[in-house]
């Protein structure tokens, strides 16, 4: 079974060093051909911040907590 399920984006936050949600929602394809950089406002820090897919992982790749 392959999972093709919309999961969130993460990137670790530069100001406090904690995982933190991105607003983009993708499916693991739709990751995997993301291209360039995005920017979002830090629910952790309030802060923008800039990143590209090398920075990020999908939140049920690489699970924290439920
Ligand atoms: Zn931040």
């Amino acid at each position: 079974m392959t999972t093709d399920l919309i999961s969130r984006v993460l990137i670790t936050c530069p100001e406090t060093g904690e995982a933190v949600e991105t607003v983009f929602r993708l499916r693991p394809t739709a990751f995997e051909a993301l291209k360039g950089q995005h920017s979002f406002r830090c629910s952790r820090c309030g802060q923008i911040h800039a990143w590209s897919k090398s920075d990020a992982w999908l939140a049920d790749v690489r699970p924290r907590h439920m």
